[in-house]
């Protein structure tokens, strides 16, 4: 990927941290997106230069159009161009479907979904003159097959899943590639709050026996950045041990 730019949306922690760093070890230049954890966006960025490539840092919210203009534009005035975007930015709000307040079911599909329709529309013009990009969403197993107190993300999830297919069949024949990856449960914040006794559950309902980590979905995003992933599009990877087989 020497020489690739690569946008990777909510990349200060987790996996997209994991993205950033393993896009990097492959040569790209990062542009990586947080919302409030500037810390942590740093430490990714020095995580990125570590491995010789180019890394830069930039806030914005991926719900907000104003803000992935400005995304799509720092990568451009410091990299040249943009090959690659990984919409990965998301946050849960859960709640049983009762109790589950208006606000709570907008912010998550504004985040996850709406922000990967943005950045997504952002960057399609310039990958469309070049006839050549590649967008990975980041989904969820939730989205495939629900979660109860998950009623807004495994909507936004599933939406991320129509969207991609969609978008996929729209921009193919520009030499656009994108595709999802649905993790399943993966060692990060968003999982840290689950008492032992749910991850003791949820690992005996893994075929593979283990939780996943950041870096087992860093190595599909990674696959489907590269050319080698050039004869897939609107395809979902599931990444999740085994938990979800469609
Ligand atoms: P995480 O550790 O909570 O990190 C989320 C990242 O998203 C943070 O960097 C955060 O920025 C950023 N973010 C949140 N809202 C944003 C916004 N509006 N604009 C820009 N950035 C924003 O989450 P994770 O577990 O790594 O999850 C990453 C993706 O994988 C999400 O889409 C999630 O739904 C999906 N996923 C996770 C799992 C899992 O088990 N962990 C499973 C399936 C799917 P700050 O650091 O600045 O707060």
């Amino acid at each position: 990927m020497k020489g690739k730019t690569a946008i990777i949306t909510g990349a200060g922690r987790g996996i997209g941290r994991a993205v950033a760093v393993r896009l990097a070890k492959a040569g790209a230049n990062v542009v990586i997106n947080y919302l409030g954890n500037e810390n942590a966006a740093k430490e990714t960025q020095d995580l990125c230069l570590k491995e010789g490539a180019g890394a830069t840092v930039v806030r914005g919210d991926v719900s907000c159009e104003e803000d992935c203009i400005r995304i799509v534009k720092t990568a451009v005035e410091t990299f040249g161009t943009v090959d690659i975007l990984v919409n990965n930015a998301g946050i849960t709000r859960d709640g049983l479907l009762l109790r589950m307040d208006e606000k709570d079911f907008e912010a998550v599909m504004d985040t996850n979904l709406k922000g990967t329709f943005l950045m997504t529309k952002t960057v399609i013009r310039d990958m469309m003159k070049k006839r050549r990009g590649k967008i990975i969403n980041v989904s969820s197993i939730v989205g495939i097959q629900g979660n109860p107190g998950q009623a807004n993300y495994a909507a936004a999830k599933a939406g991320i899943i129509g969207f991609t297919k969609a978008a996929a069949r729209e921009m193919a024949a520009k030499g656009i590639n994108i595709n999802a990856v649905a993790p399943g449960f993966i060692e990060t914040d968003m999982t840290a709050a689950m008492t032992d006794k749910a991850a003791e559950t949820v690992t005996a309902a893994i075929p593979s026996g283990r939780l996943g980590k950041p870096e087992d979905v860093a190595e599909t995003v990674a696959f489907l950045a590269g050319k080698e992933s050039d004869y897939i599009t609107g395809q979902i990877i599931c990444v999740d041990g085994g938990l979800c087989m469609k």
